[in-house]
Order: structure tokens, then C-alpha cells, then sequence
């Protein structure tokens, strides 16, 4: 087996939807290996996702992409760019979808999906930061409507939140560099 690698996927293993425990026979190449459970019978490996022999459904924020292609479904969609990159629907297929508490949307930029990079809690801010202002980058980061996570999640007197009862998922623009992200709580 190959390297674990994705266009749209730079996140941990761990966090990949739908992973079996174990190693299984691959449903469609016939090797033993990491899988996805795709059902009760089937398994799926990640070369074989790679290659397009099984498709994951994704929820994005311009649409929900399945194999039938792009569609306007919730209200949250954005209307799709006019110069968005159609090739991007297809290798997004093939793409493994990350654990999520409800849902998860995968974010665009520059005309493109995003790299998703994983879970990130307040420390992963701090690290990422240019000058180790978290709360600066997350701002930066979050659409507004979600943008009260990180004061809410501060204790008072403290300098930011040690841990918060959400999902933070982080992304990154394949083209520019910029860092988006999204979360969710149960
Ligand atoms: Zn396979
Ligand atoms: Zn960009």
C-alpha cells in the first residue's frame, strides 16, 4: 500500500469517517489493508478511493456534492463561483469525509475546495499564529455567526480558552495559504 495521501485530506488518519478497526479485504482491489466500511459487506481501501471504485458524498458550502454532481440543497449553500473548478467535484469524491458531531461543511477558497487539516482546539490557534495571538487567527478564520466560540469559551480572567466543548475544523487553501474553519458541538 501507497502513502496516505489526498488533495483535499491532510488531516489525522484517526479522523476519517467510516475507518474499520483492523485490516480488511478490499471489496474491489481484493488486497488486505486500512478500509472504509461502505456497508455491511462491502470495504473500501484508500488506493481504491484514490482511483474512483467507491465515492464519498461531501456537504460543502457551495452545495451538496454527490455522484449525480453539485446541487443547491440547504440554506446555508453559497451560490457556486462562476470560475469555480469543476475537476475539484471529482477528485472531492474521492476524498475521505472527516468525523463530525453533526455535520460537517467543507469549505471553498480561491475557487477551489480546501485542504481539510483536522480538529483544532484553542492551543492549535497559538501555534499557528504569525505573532501567538490565537484569538486574532481565529477571528481571522470564522465566519462571523461562529465567531463567539473563543470569548465565550475563555474563563474569566484568563488569556483564552483551554478547552472547548465544540469541533473545530480547520482548512487550508490549496492556492493561497488562507486558513478557514467551521465547527460544530453535539
Ligand atoms: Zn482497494
Ligand atoms: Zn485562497
Amino acid at each position: 500500500m501507497g502513502e496516505i495521501t489526498f488533495e483535499y485530506y491532510n488531516g489525522p488518519v484517526e479522523h476519517m469517517d467510516r475507518l474499520a478497526d483492523g485490516q480488511h479485504t478490499c471489496s474491489f482491489c481484493g488486497q488486505l489493508g486500512r478500509c472504509f466500511r461502505l456497508d455491511q459487506r462491502r470495504h473500501g481501501c484508500f488506493e481504491c478511493l484514490r482511483q474512483g471504485r467507491f465515492l464519498f458524498d461531501h456537504d460543502t458550502e457551495i452545495g451538496l456534492l454527490t455522484s449525480d454532481g453539485l446541487r443547491h440543497f440547504y440554506n446555508h449553500h453559497q451560490r457556486v463561483p462562476k470560475n469555480f473548478n469543476k475537476a475539484a467535484f471529482r477528485t472531492l469524491l474521492r476524498t475521505p469525509e472527516y468525523v463530525t458531531w453533526q455535520q460537517g461543511i467543507w469549505l471553498t477558497h480561491c475557487d477551489d475546495f480546501m485542504i481539510y487539516l483536522g480538529e483544532w482546539k484553542a492551543k492549535d490557534f497559538h501555534q499557528h499564529s504569525e505573532n501567538g495571538d490565537g484569538r486574532s487567527l481565529f477571528l481571522d478564520m470564522t465566519d462571523k455567526v461562529q465567531a463567539f466560540l473563543w470569548d465565550r469559551a475563555t474563563p474569566v480572567g484568563a488569556k483564552g480558552p483551554a478547552d472547548w466543548y465544540a469541533a473545530y475544523y480547520a482548512f487550508k487553501c490549496r492556492h493561497c495559504g488562507k486558513l478557514r474553519g467551521n465547527w460544530d458541538c453535539p
